[in-house]
């Protein structure tokens, strides 16, 4: 009887046709169960822990405290705590807040935040580091942006080298990008304003691309003249994080105008940039 039960090759479904019904059912039921999370004035989820008025209407945490009574009855706002609801909340699958620019997944209410901070789908604000440009849009037009508005120059090696007049007076920004691997990169240089007379400068390598994406990746800079090597090697950074922070923290390479002169020669800093998978 064993070896009958073991002969059916495993993940062999019985009757495949029977479950295509059942399936629709649960996500038809999920999505009208989702849309009585809706809040009423903004349209985003209403989440645990849920307040509910006294005629049981429910707004969200964001929309709250601008209202000064229910938007449906107008009686007093919720204050009343709706477990029943917490529990629904934990069963129902939330769509992702960037949906609307064609995310399709669902996801436990746990998973949702992590999940919205990884999604391919958010927009990306202009990742041009030297002007202050308000454009945003999809992954996949980020680098027409680039080219066309910014007129960047794109380099389709997997190891360039960058060459920097760092001795200009006061800040300057450097960016090229680098197509490599099916993707593309942005090299910075940045020399910000001084500060205590010590002016530092940075650079940094990012994706256009998801941070999972960027996990794949590690680049390399190298500054290498007179016998002297200065390296650094990190992961890039994505798009959808920045390079604000990075260079903040100073997670990235650091160097001083002094250091800079040590390396440059008639005024010109060579930087060595190679992107490699991990
Ligand atoms: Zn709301
Ligand atoms: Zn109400
Ligand atoms: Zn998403
Ligand atoms: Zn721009």
């Amino acid at each position: 009887m064993g070896q009958t039960a073991s002969a059916i090759p495993a993940g062999t479904s019985q009757c495949p046709s029977q479950q295509v019904p059942a399936l629709r059912e649960t996500m038809a039921s999920n999505n009208d169960l989702l849309s009585l999370f809706e809040c009423p004035v903004c349209l985003d989820y209403v989440i645990p822990p849920i307040l509910q008025c006294q005629s049981g209407h429910l707004v969200c945490s964001n929309c709250c405290p601008r209202l000064t009574c229910c938007p449906i009855c107008l009686g007093p706002l919720g204050s009343i705590h709706c477990l029943m609801m917490d529990k629904v909340a934990d069963s129902v699958l939330f769509t992702c807040k960037y949906e609307c620019s064609d995310c399709t997944e669902r996801l436990p209410r746990a998973e949702k935040s992590d999940h919205e901070k990884l999604c391919e789908f958010q927009p990306c604000s202009c990742p041009h580091p030297g002007v202050s440009c308000k454009w945003q849009g999809s992954l996949d037009a980020v680098m027409p942006h680039l080219v066309h508005q910014h007129k960047l120059i794109t380099l389709q090696e997997e190891e360039i080298v960058f060459n920097a007049n760092v001795n200009i007076p006061g800040t300057g920004t450097w960016a090229v990008i680098q197509s490599c691997f099916g993707l593309h990169f942005m090299f910075v240089l940045k020399k910000p304003e001084e500060c205590n007379c010590h002016q530092q400068l940075f650079a940094i390598v990012q994706l256009i691309g998801t941070r999972n994406q960027a996990e794949n990746f590690a680049y390399r800079l190298a500054l290498n003249s007179h016998h002297r090597r200065l390296t650094w090697e990190a992961t890039p950074r994505s798009i959808h994080e920045g390079i604000t922070t990075a260079i903040r923290n100073k997670d990235c390479l650091v160097f001083d105008a002094i250091t800079a002169q040590l390396f440059a020669k008639n005024g010109r800093l060579r930087i060595k940039v190679t992107i490699a998978k991990r």
